[in-house]
C-alpha cells in the first residue's frame, strides 16, 4: 500500500485529531534518547495517538492486514532506538494515554494505562501510602508501558528489583488485533503461579511481542525513615570490598552507588560547591525502613565501612542527606559538561558485571578510554554490578564518532567477557542487538522462536533485540 493511502486510512479510522502524518511531526519520531538516532534518524510513515484498546485494535488490524510494519513508542527515552520504526511503519505512540483507572489500595495494587508518568503515578500512590519501587532516573519523563516494555529500573533495584517484580497482569494488543490479558483474565490476587508465566515473558520484550495497553501493578507500603552514609575511598579496590562486608553483616541497603574519580572530577568541576573529596571512589549508601532499623543499619554500615574507608559519614537529617546525596544526583548532568565542546552520548552506558569484577571493569574501562583518547566518566549501581559509562565527544566531529563507537563496542565485548551482560538497565533495542548471539547463544533462535508464535508475520517492531 502507498505511504499516502496508509496514512488517509489511519485518518479514515481514528479521526484527524489522533493521527500525524506531517513531515515536520514525524521527524520528531525519527528520535529517541540514543545516540544511533542522533547519527541515523528515521522517520515513520505516519503516527497514531490511540486513546483506548479498540483503537489500538482497530490500527492494528489494519496494519496485519496490509503488512505494514507497528512500532509502539512511550516517552521515546530509552536510550537505544527501541521504539523507531527502522523498517518504516506506524508508530503508535501511547503517551497521551494516562489515565490511572484503579488505586486498589485494599489490594495494594494500582491498574494504569500505558502512558501513565512514572513521577506522576507515584504522587497518587504517596497519597495512600503507597510506592510503585522501581525508581529509573526518567521517572519524570517515561511512561508505565514503556518501563514495562524495558523492564525498567533504577538506583533502588539492589533492593527493590526492576520492573518485572511489579507486573501482575497485562492487557495486550497483539500484532493480528487479538486481544489477550496475562496473569488472569479476572484476577486481583497478588500471589499467582497458574499458567505459563506470560507476565514475565512481556516485560522487558521491548515492543516485539505486542502493543501493552493496560498494567497492573503491585505496589509496596512506602517505607517511614532514610538514611544515607557516604565513604571515601583512596583504593579503588577497598569500595567494592566493603560492599560485600555490609552484605555479609546482613544488611542490604536501599541504594549502594559508586563515583569512580572520573565521576568525582566531573561533579566537582560542574558544582565546585558540592566539593567532594578527591578519591579513588565514594560509595553511597541509602538505607530506608522504620526509624529504629535505619539508625541500626546506619551505625553499623558506618562501622564496617569505616574498616576499609578513609572516611565514613551518616547522615538521617534530611538537609544533610541532600548535601551528601547532591553530588550523586547531579553525576548524570556533570558528565555531559565535562568538555565545553563536547557532549555525553548515550551509546555503551550500562553494562553490568558480577559484583567481585566491578574494579577490575572499572579498570579496564578506563584503559580503554586511554586507548581511544576520549573521556569516559564512570558511576553506577554497585550495589548491584550496573556500571555506567558515560563517553564525551564532540560529536560533530567524525573520528571522535568513529573513536566512540570503536570504545563502546569494546566495552559491550567487555561486559560479556566478565561474565556480565551488555545491559543492566537501557535494553537492547537495535543498539545491542549485534550481541545477543554472544550473549545468548542457542538461546536466541528459541527467542526468534517465541516471537515468531506472537507475531507470525514479522511486523511488530523489526530490527530489534535480536
Ligand atoms: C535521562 C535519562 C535517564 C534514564 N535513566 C534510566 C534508569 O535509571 N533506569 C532505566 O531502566 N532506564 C533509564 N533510562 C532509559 C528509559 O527512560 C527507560 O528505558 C524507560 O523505561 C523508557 O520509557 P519510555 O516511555 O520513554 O519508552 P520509549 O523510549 O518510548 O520506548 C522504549 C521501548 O518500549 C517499547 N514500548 C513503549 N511503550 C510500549 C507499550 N505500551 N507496549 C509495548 N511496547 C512499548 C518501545 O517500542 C521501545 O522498545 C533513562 C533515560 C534517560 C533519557
Amino acid at each position: 500500500m502507498e505511504i499516502s493511502a496508509i496514512k488517509s486510512e489511519l485518518i479514515k479510522i481514528l479521526g484527524k485529531d489522533k493521527v500525524l502524518t506531517d513531515d515536520l511531526d514525524l521527524m520528531y519520531y525519527s528520535y529517541d534518547s540514543s545516540f544511533l538516532t542522533k547519527l541515523h534518524p528515521k522517520a515513520p510513515y505516519a503516527v497514531v495517538m490511540p486513546r483506548s484498546t479498540g483503537e489500538v485494535q482497530k490500527v492494528t488490524r489494519f496494519a496485519y492486514e496490509n503488512n505494514i510494519k507497528i512500532v509502539p513508542r512511550g516517552a521515546g527515552t530509552g536510550e537505544t532506538g527501541g521504539c523507531i520504526a527502522l523498517e518504516g511503519g506506524i508508530v503508535f505512540d501511547l503517551s497521551s494515554w494516562n489515565d490511572i483507572d484503579e488505586i486498589d489500595a485494599a489490594n495494594m495494587q494500582v491498574i494504569v494505562r500505558p502512558g501513565v508518568i512514572h513521577a506522576e503515578l507515584n504522587k497518587e500512590l504517596n497519597k495512600k501510602n503507597l510506592f510503585f519501587p522501581p525508581d529509573p532516573g526518567s521517572s519524570l519523563m517515561c511512561t508505565i508501558g514503556g518501563m514495562v516494555a524495558n523492564n525498567a529500573s533504577g538506583l533502588r533495584a539492589v533492593k527493590y528489583g526492576c520492573t518485572e517484580q511489579y507486573i501482575l497482569g497485562l492487557e495486550i494488543v497483539l500484532p493480528n488485533g487479538e486481544i489477550i490479558k496475562t496473569g488472569g483474565q479476572k484476577t486481583k490476587c497478588i500471589k499467582n503461579v497458574s499458567g505459563l508465566n506470560l507476565n514475565k515473558l512481556m516485560v522487558g520484550s521491548e515492543g516485539v511481542l505486542g502493543i501493552i495497553t493496560q498494567i497492573r501493578l503491585r505496589c509496596w507500603p512506602k517505607p517511614k525513615a532514610r538514611g544515607i552514609a557516604m565513604a571515601v575511598f583512596d583504593d579503588l579496590d577497598q569500595a567494592p570490598a566493603a560492599v560485600l562486608d555490609v552484605y555479609q553483616s546482613g544488611i542490604l541497603p536501599s541504594g549502594i552507588e559508586i563515583l569512580d574519580s572520573s565521576a568525582i572530577s566531573a561533579v566537582n568541576q560542574y558544582k565546585p560547591e558540592i566539593n567532594l573529596p578527591r578519591a579513588e571512589a565514594i560509595l553511597l549508601f541509602e538505607v530506608d525502613g522504620n526509624p529504629p532499623s535505619v539508625d541500626y543499619e546506619g551505625s553499623l554500615i558506618k562501622e564496617i565501612a569505616g574498616k576499609r574507608a578513609v572516611s565514613v559519614e551518616w547522615a538521617t537529617d534530611p538537609q544533610r542527606m541532600n548535601e551528601l546525596w547532591e553530588g550523586r544526583s547531579v553525576t548524570a548532568t556533570a558528565a555531559a559538561r565535562v568538555r565545553a565542546d563536547g557532549t555525553r552520548v548515550f551509546a555503551g552506558e550500562d553494562i553490568a558485571v558480577p559484583l567481585d569484577k566491578v574494579a577490575d571493569t572499572l579498570r579496564q574501562i578506563r584503559a580503554l578510554a586511554a586507548k581511544y583518547d576520549i573521556l569516559v566518566v564512570n558511576y553506577g549501581h554497585i550495589g548491584d554490578g550496573n556500571v555506567h559509562t558515560a563517553p564525551v565527544i564532540n560529536p560533530e566531529v567524525p573520528e571522535e564518532v568513529e573513536k566512540v563507537q570503536q570504545l563502546v563496542h569494546e566495552i559491550h565485548l567487555l561486559a560479556i567477557e566478565l561474565q556480565g551482560s551488555t545491559t543492566g538497565e537501557h535494553g537492547v533495542g537495535a543498539v545491542r542487538r549485534q550481541y545477543a548471539e554472544l550473549e545468548h547463544g542457542p538461546a536466541v533462535k528459541y527467542m526468534q522462536g517465541v516471537k515468531s508464535v506472537f507475531d507470525d508475520k514479522g511486523l511488530m517492531n523489526p530490527g530489534k533485540l535480536f
